[in-house]
């Protein structure tokens, strides 16, 4: 017989023969064989059936265990970990009677303090009830006037960071013209409202156009940015479910992604397995490819993110989806179209974001940000409809008659449509590009300003487009923002790390001049005033990010959104 190995080292000499191993093997197997029968025989089928399932919640937790201390390497597993734990018992310990008492009154000191921001009525203009008798026109605009001005932040003056991104007269008129043309359309009933459909449909056809997307590109329009992710992470479970019978999804997404995502991840039961930024707060390719696993049914990067306006390396994530078959979702409801006119404006190109990466799959972009298009207005695009048919929903069962609906709502606003269509039409390659220069130079003079005549701030990595972030090393960021807020501004507050951004709009275009001089007078006066001044930013983050009080941030969140639905102040 042959010899399968030799090993020959100076103290041992061992000779393997083939038969030796197929002996080995012979008595392997029927130790096992043995084994099996014994525990088929002594164990109830009731005890098997849940040994097997004690197996498989082993398999899976391991699968988990395996999948982070890879993905996030054993130190990082470890901060993680002991995070939950230390979440778990703090907010454990708030609900002990002495404590809970205390903290029910710190919450409910600052949900008055809320209250007393929001809740306040001007008067004559108040219903809790519909009226018996319907109101006139006249006293009813009169009190329309009324809430309009009421107490609203200077969002025409271009203070307010996003938000309101144009707040043009002309256009303004447009939308509201072609509200009153369509504002009985209902999309649901494209048989009644044909011309809506055909509106519908050019819509995504033109941002199609805009993203590079091929021939067979699809898409639908959305209400917004949120609902145009969370159709992309629905498709993408379904589609994993039916094609890789994949039951526990994944996503994989840079910390840096939408809230709306987190959200998704929630409503859908959808894991999101978060990555790190890199130096430059751009995703960390790297962490991601240690990521992917068998459970990965869609990766997801920004151009640009919400925070720091930064881009991520879209085309290494292309590099990976192709080279795991996972889609890949761009997100750029915020980039919209600032990103897709960039070139046009300024005659180089921006890193590839778009379908011309062959990994992309999935597109959101929000009309209602840089389209200048009415507020509840979306598109999410596709490579082609083996993506899109994914998010719809269809029954053939329902008592109602068959039903087939593309997107989350029912009926839909086909005014909004409309006034997408007409707004597009109406501003024009030529209208985006000119806005699309504006801001950015804009955004650049913000961004120059800050790193080179404001030492106390430090840019966030390299934003390309609208959006600039700033954090410091040398003063309380949030105080500064609520010094800003004192003069006027409405600056977005972030967290790990702390930070302040502006989201440049077409309003802030022609104020951002007073913007960097008030910037540089508030972090002076910071700088000189050492003790910080009562700062409510500044309080209510250093509450979310303290690991001992954190758990009440959930309450306050909480609070804050039951006082959005209230109506009376609450006695006292
Ligand atoms: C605004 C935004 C969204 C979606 O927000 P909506 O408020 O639902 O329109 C998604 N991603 C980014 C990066 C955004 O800035």
């Amino acid at each position: 017989m042959s010899t399968m190995a030799k090993f020959n080292m100076s103290r041992y000499h061992v000779d393997i023969k083939t038969e030796d191993l197929t002996n080995c093997c012979r008595i392997a197997i029927s130790g096992v064989q043995r084994a099996v029968q014994y525990y088929v025989n002594t164990r109830s089928i009731k005890d098997q059936i849940e040994d097997l399932i004690c197996l498989l919640i082993v398999y899976r937790f391991l699968h988990n265990t395996v999948v982070v201390l890879y993905g996030y390497g054993p130190f990082r597993t470890v901060a993680g970990l002991y995070r939950q734990f230390a979440g778990n018992i703090t907010r454990r310990m708030l609900k002990l009677p002495i404590l809970k008492e205390k903290v029910g009154q710190q919450v409910a000191g600052t949900r008055a303090m809320i209250e007393n921001e929001f809740i306040n009525k001007p008067k004559g203009v108040s219903y809790s009830q519909i009226p018996n008798k319907g109101l006139s026109d006249t006293v009813l605009n009169h009190k329309l006037d009324i809430l309009v001005d009421e107490k609203s932040a200077n969002w025409k003056g271009g203070q307010v960071s996003g938000a309101v991104y144009f707040g043009d007269d002309k256009v303004a008129k447009l939308q509201a013209d072609t509200y009153y043309k369509f504002c009985f359309a209902n999309q649901l009933h494209p048989d009644a409202f044909p011309g809506v459909r055909q509106m519908e449909a050019e819509v995504v056809s033109m941002v199609l156009n805009l993203f590079n997307a091929p021939e067979s590109g699809c898409g639908t329009t959305t209400s917004g940015g949120t609902e145009s992710l969370l159709l992309a992470c629905l498709g993408a479970r379904e589609k994993a479910y039916a094609e890789k019978g994949i039951t526990e999804p994944e996503i994989i997404a840079p910390v840096s992604i939408h809230a709306a995502v987190f959200k998704a991840s929630q409503y859908f039961k959808i894991k999101l397995r978060l990555v790190d930024l890199t130096d430059d707060f751009t995703v960390n390719i790297a962490q991601v490819k240690r990521l992917i696993n068998r459970n990965t049914c869609l990766i997801m990067g920004s151009a640009p993110n919400f925070p720091y306006g930064t881009i991520d390396n879209i085309q290494a994530l292309s590099d990976l989806a192709v080279s795991h078959n996972i889609p890949l979702h761009v997100d750029c409801c915020l980039g919209s179209f600032v990103v897709a006119y960039y070139s046009r404006a300024f005659g180089e190109e921006l890193p590839c974001f778009d379908f011309r990466c062959l990994g992309v799959t999935s597109i959101s972009c929000d009309t209602h940000k840089y389209g200048f298009t009415p507020k509840g207005s979306s598109v999410i695009l596709y490579r082609n409809n083996d993506y899109r048919r994914y998010q719809y929903f269809i029954s053939t069962e329902w008592t109602g008659g068959l039903y087939g609906s593309p997107t989350l709502a029912g009926s839909r606003p086909g005014a909004l449509t409309a006034g997408t269509w007409a707004t597009m039409l109406s501003i024009g390659n030529d209208g985006y590009t000119k806005s699309c220069r504006a801001m950015v130079m804009a955004a650049r003079e913000l961004k120059r300003a800050v790193a080179e005549e404001i030492p106390a701030l430090d840019v966030i990595g390299d934003p390309l487009v609208t959006v600039v972030a700033f954090k410091s090393e040398k003063l309380n960021v949030h105080s500064l923002n609520d010094r800003m807020t004192r003069r006027g501004w409405h600056l977005c507050a972030l967290q790990k790390p702390a930070a302040i951004h502006l989201c440049v709009t077409r309003l802030s275009v022609t104020v951002i001049k007073e913007l960097i001089e008030d910037l540089k007078e508030c972090v002076n006066e910071l700088l000189e005033a050492d003790e910080e001044l009562d700062s409510s930013t500044a309080q209510i983050y250093g509450v979310a990010n303290s690991l001992t009080v954190g758990s009440i941030a959930d309450d306050l969140i909480s609070a804050f959104l039951d006082i959005l639905y209230q109506d009376k102040k609450t006695a006292q």
